[in-house]
């Protein structure tokens, strides 16, 4: 079990990150993964600070994050074997981040830019290019260092999709105990009680959850931190992935760029909830509270494309076992589906 042993969160926060540096033990070097916006926003800071106290900084810059991407850092770390590698960013930047010092076995601190998904502190790492399209385990954070100050910067879209993430967990967790119960598949009650609560916690605190709005941020930040943690204590993404994230995912293959992942895996969390015979009207409530789409039109995308996602979601991952397997629908009960919670 790899867990963070720094976990920081509040306005300003940046300015300690020197202070983590030191008190985890590192004395010298540091490199930073950033993509040009997140360097100007986040990653300077980083760096000068750490260079006024006398520690050697490179920066690498990315805008996407391919399995390319992944090398081309792994490269530089080969060569320059700093002592920890800051990931500064939303999804792309930190998972790239992740992946390569993983790999390279240098440990890795997040320092989040966006409050978009639960990647920011999680051991898992989506990354464009391998066979699957989901992500891959690479290694948890050392420390997380969220400075609500600079993500309160973000467009509030950024959030809106986080909550979505989090939500997502009340599905996954469903998922992940009907394949204990059906497959026998290992379930730790821990890490789904965690994953649950934190998706309880951001709806019961939907109301406090919006742009501006410091200690709503703090919310859904300790949650996506929370559900990150989840991961590492069952060591795989079963309780923050189940049949809503391979909605996503299906999605994503159909169409990609047209929705962030947490406001997919919401409207994935709605219809999921539904075949679980659970309160999904309730998801649907709050997900429209908090402003996520809770529609195709509000994705972006068509109807057709919804029950296509539907069709294809459960081949996309045979080995993790959801109540889509169970239930193992056609095209016309997937449109019915649909239509009753209504996404189309
Ligand atoms: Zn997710």
């Amino acid at each position: 079990m790899q867990l963070p042993r720094e976990v920081i969160v509040g306005n300003g926060t940046i300015e300690r990150v020197t202070e983590v540096f030191r008190r985890l033990g590192f004395t010298e070097s540091a490199f930073i993964i950033a993509g040009s916006k997140t360097y100007d926003v986040a990653g300077k800071i980083v760096k000068e600070l750490l260079e006024e106290d006398g520690i050697e900084v490179n920066r690498f810059l990315v805008e996407s994050a391919t399995v390319k991407d992944v090398e081309a850092v792994e490269e530089e770390l080969k060569a320059l074997k700093p002592q920890v590698v800051f990931g500064v960013g939303g999804g792309t930047k930190i998972d790239v981040a992740k992946l390569s010092s993983a790999h390279q076995k240098v440990p890795f601190i997040s320092v989040p830019t966006t409050a978009s998904h639960d990647g920011i502190a999680s051991p898992v790492s989506a990354v464009k290019g391998f066979e699957k399209p989901y992500s891959v385990m690479a290694q948890a954070p050392i420390a997380i260092i969220a400075d609500t100050n600079i993500i309160m910067q973000a467009p509030w879209r950024f959030g809106v999709s986080g909550c979505g993430d989090v939500i997502a967990k009340f599905t996954a967790v469903k998922d992940w105990k009907l394949a204990h119960e059906e497959k026998n598949e290992y379930y730790g009650e821990y890490a789904a009680s965690l994953a649950l609560m934190s998706a309880k916690l951001v709806m019961r605190n939907a109301e406090l959850i919006k742009p501006e709005k410091e200690e709503g941020l703090r919310v859904l930040l300790e949650a996506l931190i929370s559900c990150g943690v989840s991961m590492s204590i069952a060591g795989s993404s079963r309780p923050c992935s189940g049949s809503e994230h391979l909605f996503s995912h299906a999605l994503d293959m159909i169409k990609s760029n047209h929705a962030m992942h947490g406001e997919q895996c919401g409207v994935g969390t709605i219809m999921m909830a539904y075949l679980h015979r659970a309160n999904w009207k309730c998801i649907r409530r709050t997900l429209k509270m908090l402003g996520a789409p809770t529609n195709a039109h509000e994705l972006g995308i068509e109807k057709k494309d919804v029950v296509k996602a539907l069709e294809t979601a459960s081949t996309l991952r045979p080995e993790r076992y959801t109540i889509l397997n169970k239930l193992n629908l056609h095209h016309e009960a997937y449109e019915r589906l649909a239509k009753i919670t209504e996404v189309i």
